[in-house]
C-alpha cells in the first residue's frame, strides 16, 4: 500500500534515549509486566524528553528493566513496549508484534468474520494504539502523541504484515487537541492514497454490516460485542426483542437472523438509528431477517423504557448496552446507580421468564460490582434473576493487565 506524503513530514524518532529509575512499587509492577509507568513513580530521569522518545528503565543495579514510549503530556508517562530483555524498536520489532496479533485472530476467518480488532493496544504489546479491520480497510487509532515519530516506520511494518487497501487514521480526543503545530495529520484522515469509501461493508459471523470509520464512534462499529450478539441470536427464535442503546443495530440484526418476530432498536442518535435500518437492509436476503419486523426509536432510552412500561408493552428479550458511565474513580457510584436504574427499567418491560442481557463497558466498574448491582436492583423490583451466563472479552480483545478489562455482560432469566 502507498502512503500519503504527510507521513514523511512527521518528526523522526530521537536518537538519544531517556534513562529512568522508578519507585520500588513501580519496579514491582514492571516485573509483573504492567504496561504503564505513571508520572509520579519516576524517581530519576536523565534529561527532559519529547513525546515519542524511547525511555529505558533501569533497576538500582543498572540492569535493564523495560523500554517504552515517553509521553510528557500524559500522567501515563511511559507506555512499555518491552520488558525483561532489551530490544531495538524498529520496523522488525513492529512487524513481529503485528504478526503475533494477526496470528491470534486467525480463527475468526473461519467464522466468516472480516471485521475485528487487529491490535488491542497494551494487550497486544503496542500500547496506546488500536487497529480495527473492516474488510479491506484498517482504522489505526492513536491515544498518545508518542506514536507520531514512529508512525511512518509503523505503517511500513503494517503494509508488510497486514496489507489493506485503505488505512484511516483516528486520533483520541486528547490527541486531537494536541495536534496543531504544523502537522497535517487530522482525525479521520486517510493515510493511503486510494480514494476512501465513506462507508465500509464487512462481515461479522456471516452477517453484513457497514461501518463509518471516519465519523463513527470508536472506529465505526462496536466490534467488542460480536460474541454477545451471537448469544442473543441463539435465544431469539419466535421472540420479541428490545435492543436499548442499539447504535448501528448489531444486536438487532443478529436477533432478526435468529428468528425474532419483532425487534425494536432504541438509540438517542438519529444517525445511529439510520445506520441500524441500513444494517438490517444489508441482510434482507436472509429469510428470517426479511420476516422480522424492525421498529426504531431515536430517543432517550430512559424515556422510551418508562413510556413502554406505562403502556405495559413487554418483550421476551431485553438488551441493555449503554455507553461508558464511569470515566474516573469518582464516577463509579453514579455509574452503578445508573446501571441499577437501567436494570429496573429493563425488567419493567421484560415478560416474566424472559431474558435480560445487560452489559457494561466501564473499566472502572468491576465485574463483581456490576453483576451485584443488577441482582440488587432486580430484588428491589421483586424479581429474582437466574443467571444463564456471564461473558467477557472475545479473542480479538485480549486482556493482559487489570485495567485492560472493561467489558462484562450478564445473561439472566427473570
Ligand atoms: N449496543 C451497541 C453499542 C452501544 S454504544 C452495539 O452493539 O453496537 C452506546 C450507544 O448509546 C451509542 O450509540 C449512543 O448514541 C447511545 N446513547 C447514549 N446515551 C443515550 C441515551 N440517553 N439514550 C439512548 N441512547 C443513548
Amino acid at each position: 500500500m502507498d502512503f500519503t506524503p504527510s507521513l514523511s513530514q512527521l518528526p523522526s524518532p530521537a536518537e538519544k534515549r531517556i534513562a529512568l529509575h522508578v519507585t520500588a512499587p513501580a519496579e514491582g509492577a514492571l516485573r509483573q509486566r504492567h504496561p504503564w509507568i505513571f508520572e509520579n513513580s519516576i524517581a530519576e530521569q536523565s534529561h527532559a524528553g519529547a513525546a515519542g522518545d524511547l525511555a529505558v528503565i533501569f533497576d538500582d543495579k543498572r540492569k535493564f528493566l523495560a523500554v517504552g514510549l515517553y509521553d510528557p503530556t500524559s500522567p501515563i508517562r511511559v507506555r512499555v513496549l518491552q520488558s525483561r530483555t532489551p530490544a531495538v524498536i524498529n520496523i522488525d520489532w513492529f512487524q513481529n508484534k503485528l504478526a503475533a496479533a494477526a496470528q491470534l485472530r486467525k480463527p475468526l476467518a473461519a467464522q466468516n468474520t472480516n471485521g475485528y480488532r487487529l491490535v488491542h493496544g497494551e494487550n497486544d504489546g503496542l500500547p496506546g494504539l488500536v487497529i480495527d479491520r473492516y474488510a479491506d480497510t484498517l482504522v489505526l487509532k492513536l491515544y498518545t502523541p508518542a506514536w507520531l515519530p514512529h508512525l511512518k516506520e509503523f505503517c511500513g511494518a503494517l503494509a508488510g504484515v497486514n496489507p489493506a487497501q485503505h488505512v484511516i487514521l483516528r486520533l483520541s480526543r486528547s490527541l486531537q487537541k494536541q495536534i496543531n503545530d504544523g502537522l497535517t495529520l487530522r482525525d479521520g484522515m486517510p493515510l493511503t492514497l486510494l480514494p476512501t469509501p465513506e462507508l465500509n461493508l464487512f462481515q461479522e459471523n456471516g452477517l453484513t454490516f457497514e461501518s463509518d470509520p471516519i465519523h463513527g464512534q470508536k472506529t465505526g462499529f462496536f466490534l467488542d460485542q460480536r460474541e454477545n450478539r451471537a448469544r442473543v441470536e441463539a435465544l431469539s427464535k419466535g421472540k420479541s426483542v428490545l435492543n436499548v442503546f442499539s447504535y448501528s443495530g448489531g444486536f438487532s440484526v443478529y436477533a432478526a437472523r435468529g428468528g425474532a418476530r419483532e425487534v425494536v432498536s432504541v438509540d438517542i442518535s438519529p444517525h445511529a438509528i439510520e445506520s441500524s435500518k441500513r444494517n438490517m437492509a444489508h441482510n434482507l436476503d436472509l429469510p428470517t431477517v426479511a420476516a422480522a419486523k424492525h421498529e426504531t426509536f431515536a430517543e432517550d432510552a430512559f424515556d422510551v423504557l418508562a413510556r413502554m412500561a406505562s403502556q405495559k408493552r413487554l418483550f421476551d428479550v431485553v438488551i441493555i448496552d449503554p455507553p461508558m458511565f464511569a470515566q474516573n474513580e469518582k464516577q463509579i457510584g453514579a455509574a452503578l446507580s445508573a446501571y441499577r436504574k437501567l436494570t429496573r427499567l429493563g425488567l419493567s418491560v421484560l415478560r416474566r421468564g424472559g431474558t435480560l442481557v445487560q452489559a457494561s463497558c466501564s473499566s472502572r466498574v468491576s465485574s463483581s460490582e456490576f453483576f451485584e448491582s443488577i441482582h440488587q436492583s432486580a430484588r428491589e423490583a421483586g424479581r429474582i434473576l437466574t443467571e444463564i451466563e456471564r461473558s467477557g472479552h472475545a479473542l480479538d480483545h485480549p486482556i493482559t493487565y487489570p485495567e485492560g478489562e472493561y467489558l462484562k455482560c450478564l445473561f439472566a432469566r427473570g
